[in-house]
């Protein structure tokens, strides 16, 4: 059998029954639509993060788009993110109408390098969207910083970093806004797609639930302002309250699997060859992905592919080189550390149920081909 990066049926068959029994809850509940599985779980996951608000929607991409909706982003507006991320992240902005403004990654950590915020604002920028990639936050303080200088407001990317703390504070709690996906390989993932946006801003959230429901106010049932349909799905909402009681035993369960990868990998480690992920002081990782690097990356995969495993690119194609993004006019060279990375990362299976026999596996093929190089 192959070996994947992730894979949810070893953890579909230890929480079978109470799947099957969230999705029954929902089925004889009488109310399919924003009901109260919905409810429930956006007061359960407000609460995880000791926030008041939580607006459940349909997945990630469309939290973020709602998101800088909420913000009073849209079109002439300028968001600065990142390159190095999931395309959805770019894809939302230019969903909401924005244009977005990249700045390069930081070589250790392969995330947003803050030092290149303050060059890249202009009179249009309106908002920063740091991405939380991997599973460890950026660098918040000097966002925080800049964005009261110049009144910008910040929306974080947690699509991969539930449950991970920057000096003692859950992502998701240091801007204006966070935007979640409960797509299945997240850390905590649903049984199809989900999302939800978190603030402590009441006006943020309410302009949030008329977003997702056509622009409704659902007092009177009048469009306040033309939105989208982007609701929660009632039975996805069951099974993430289920899923989220159990969240911070999947993040232990990803720091373990983490702990294996550095006794069996370890000693490879070094410059110039094979790279384990680093934490950064203050943060805690939650290891959404395990990015190694090495600059044979192809061969690497090339080869391994022999020993059954199938191993996996988070991201081959930095955003800015897409074509769907040449308009914005950046050219091969304008971000060098992002393109550099998407030569040379890949990830290692990673997963809490991942078993233990599957690494020492994949490590034991992984040391054979680099010693082949
Ligand atoms: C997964 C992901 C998204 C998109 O979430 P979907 O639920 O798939 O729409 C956005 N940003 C990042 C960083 C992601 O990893």
């Amino acid at each position: 059998m192959t070996t994947h990066v992730w894979d949810y049926l070893p953890e579909y068959a230890k929480e079978k029954d109470d799947i099957l029994d969230a999705v029954q809850t929902v089925f004889g509940s009488g109310q399919l639509v924003l009901g109260e599985s919905v409810r429930g779980f956006e007061r359960e996951f407000a609460a995880y993060h000791s926030l008041p608000y939580a607006t459940g929607v349909d997945n990630g991409t469309n939290a973020l788009k709602l998101g800088l909706e909420a913000l009073g982003v849209g079109p002439g507006d300028e968001v600065i993110t990142v390159s190095n991320t999931a395309a959805p992240t770019v894809v939302a902005i230019a969903g909401a109408g924005a244009t977005p403004v990249f700045v390069d990654v930081r070589e250790d950590d392969f995330l947003m390098d803050t030092d290149q915020v303050a060059a890249a604002i202009t009179p249009r920028t309106r908002a920063i969207l740091p991405v939380h990639l991997y599973g460890q936050c950026v660098d918040m303080a000097p966002l925080g910083r800049l964005a009261e200088e110049h009144g910008l407001r910040i929306l974080e990317d947690c699509a991969q970093s539930h449950g991970a703390r920057h000096h003692g504070r859950l992502a998701g709690t240091m801007g204006d806004a966070a935007a979640f996906s409960f797509y299945p390989t997240k850390v905590l993932g649903a049984y199809g797609d989900g999302g939800a946006v978190i603030t402590a801003d009441e006006s943020i959230d309410r302009h949030l639930r008329q977003l997702r429901y056509y622009g409704m106010d659902k007092v009177y049932y009048v469009v306040r302002t033309p939105g989208h349909n982007s609701r929660l799905d009632e039975v996805q909402a069951e099974i993430l309250r289920r899923k989220l009681r159990r969240l911070d035993e999947y993040v232990a369960g990803r720091n373990a699997v983490a702990r294996r990868w550095e006794q069996l990998l370890g000693d490879l480690s070094g410059p110039g060859g094979l790279r384990l992920p680093t934490t950064n002081p203050g943060n805690t990782h939650v290891y959404y992905v395990y990015v190694v690097r090495h600059p044979q990356r192809d061969a690497i995969i090339q080869a391994l592919r022999a020993h059954d495993i199938s191993l996996n690119i988070s991201y081959p194609w930095p955003v800015h080189t897409m074509d769907g993004f040449a308009h914005l006019g950046y050219t091969e060279g304008s971000l060098p550390v992002t393109e550099r990375l998407a030569r040379e990362i890949f990830s290692l299976p990673m997963y809490p149920s991942l078993p233990e026999s599957e690494q020492e596996r994949v490590a034991a093929a992984l040391r054979e081909v680099l010693a082949g190089l």
